[in-house]
């Protein structure tokens, strides 16, 4: 799906619609690990392997893409879920 690089959307430090730059958040890196993915991964580590067996169903085909929305009068940005798609790209 094709999705515009920029949209006239809500900003709620402006209090109004303003026109909104649109960039794809990036996923980044994990710095620190929760406990459960400690604790999963010193489970799954050495012999034995997985305690449970992995989903492989899924209800749904596609995932949400999470958009970046930056407000092109105050520069404020805010992170919005986007359409369900299997691919996305910002033109
Ligand atoms: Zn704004």
């Amino acid at each position: 799906m094709k999705f515009p690089k920029e949209m006239r959307t809500y900003c709620p430090s402006c209090r109004k619609h303003t026109v909104h730059k649109v960039h794809r958040e990036s996923k980044g890196t994990a710095r620190s690990q929760s406990w459960g993915q400690r604790q999963y991964k010193r489970v799954v580590s050495g012999y034995g392997g997985q305690p449970r067996p992995k989903q492989k169903s899924f209800a749904k085909v596609t995932k949400k893409a999470n958009l970046v929305l930056e407000c092109t009068e105050c520069g404020k940005k805010q992170v919005r879920t986007g359409p369900r798609t299997k691919k996305m790209s910002i033109e």
